[in-house]
């Protein structure tokens, strides 16, 4: 039987990984790592009964405790609680479901300890990479792609020669402000920007997605998991979708992975990878799809993908000016503390002022995020 942890259980990704083994019913789930929301955690560990969980503040953890003192479940907290979930002996697979470059650190610590990981938290992908993917190989571990894009892309990698590759075809919906101009988006609040037209998602990305932040970030964790320059990896916008994404080989074919809406999907072939199973769901009908549209992104209202090119081609600790400058915009935004386009206003701020380090360590990274956050902050 597989043995998993999952970080960010609670979430959008980390309750659909959970529908998936629970479907499949021959995973076992030995350790759950959640934020705050401990109604959902407790649920979750009356039914799989892992050996620990964590929560972030100490202060739910004790509570949590109290509350499930009659299982042999123990709770830890803070970041050395989400370690502790990384780094179980005797789990095969993490599973990091965690949002934002908090995931960093147990990521890295869970591929010390050996264990592949189902990588949905890109966050940590774009800002540390450069540290990550050499780790990995070191380590012998795998890092399969939970995003929908990048697996598609994984899969349309199978059974081809990664040197005959020419180029990534990364789809985008465009989100639900596709086709608005700078002046339409003036008045967007965070209600208007957390309806995305095809997916439903954690709040966060649902934002980036608005933004197209989602796509920059996409962008360079291609980069990473598939080793080429960002200049390689073209965003086409396919709004039905349909794609998820594409790989353009030397001798011209195109390789495609298309489906339904439906994270289960990415999720289940990274859990079982190379195995390809059953999944229960909708299925794709091109009588009633009819067509598929793509197009150019546009660049110029939706500029957060152009900073992402930027920071994707110059590397080092500018990815993370980028990323961290969102995370904090982001949360600030759907509090009401900023307007819609003061988001990708302050990426910009942020990346313009930076000065690069080439090849930051962890240290560093966490460093510049602390000074990204600053700066914000003193704006204001
Ligand atoms: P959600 O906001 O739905 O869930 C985030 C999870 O992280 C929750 O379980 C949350 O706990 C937990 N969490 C947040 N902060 C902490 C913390 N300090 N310590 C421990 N746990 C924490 O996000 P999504 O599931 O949408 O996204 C997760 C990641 O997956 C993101 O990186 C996103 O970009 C990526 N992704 C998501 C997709 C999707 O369809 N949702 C698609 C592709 C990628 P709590 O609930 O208690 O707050």
């Amino acid at each position: 039987m597989k043995k998993i942890s999952i970080l960010g259980s609670t979430g959008s990704i980390g309750t659909q990984t959970l529908e998936v083994v629970r479907e499949n019913g021959d995973i076992s789930v030995l350790g759950l790592a959640a934020g705050s929301n401990i109604d959902l955690l407790e649920k979750q560990i009356r039914e799989f009964h892992p050996e620990k969980a964590a929560v972030w503040s100490e202060e739910r953890a004790k509570e949590l405790r109290l509350r499930i003192a009659d299982t042999d479940t123990k709770v830890y907290s803070g970041m050395e609680g989400l370690i502790e979930i990384a780094v179980m002996e005797g789990a095969q697979m993490v599973v990091t479901a965690i949002v934002g470059m908090i995931g960093i650190r147990p990521t890295m610590e869970a591929i010390k300890a050996g264990k592949d990981i189902a990588l949905a938290n890109k966050e940590t992908l774009v800002t540390a990479g450069h540290l990550i993917m050499p780790l990995a190989e070191r380590r012998g571990v795998s890092i399969l792609p939970v995003d929908s894009e990048h697996s598609a892309i994984f899969q349309s990698l199978q059974g081809n020669e990664a040197n005959q590759v020419k180029k990534i075809l990364l789809t985008a919906s465009g989100g639900p402000f596709r086709g608005k101009k700078q002046e339409e988006l003036l008045e967007i609040r965070a209600q208007d920007a957390l309806k995305h037209p095809n997916w439903t998602m954690g709040a966060k990305i649902t934002i980036d997605s608005s933004t197209m932040v989602n796509k920059g970030l996409e962008v360079i964790e291609a980069k990473w998991l598939f080793g080429l320059g960002v200049e390689d990896v073209q965003v086409v916008v396919q709004p039905q979708s349909v794609i998820h994404s594409m790989v353009e080989y030397a001798d011209g074919a195109v390789m495609a992975q298309l489906g339904t809406p439906d994270m289960k999907l990415p999720i289940q072939y990274a859990l079982y990878y190379p195995e390809r199973r059953y999944l229960p769901g909708e299925r794709l009908d091109f009588w009633k799809i009819g067509k598929l549209d793509f197009e150019k992104p546009d660049m110029d209202t939706f500029y957060a993908l152009k900073l992402a090119y930027e920071a994707g081609e110059k590397g080092g600790s500018l990815p993370t000016v980028f990323n961290a400058a969102n995370e904090l915009a982001v949360s600030m935004f759907l509090k009401g503390d900023i307007k819609y386009l003061e988001i990708v206003e302050i990426i910009e701020d942020c990346m313009s002022v930076h000065k690069n380090i080439e090849i930051p360590s962890l240290e560093q990274i966490l460093e510049t995020e602390a000074a990204v956050y600053e700066r914000i902050n003193s704006r204001r």
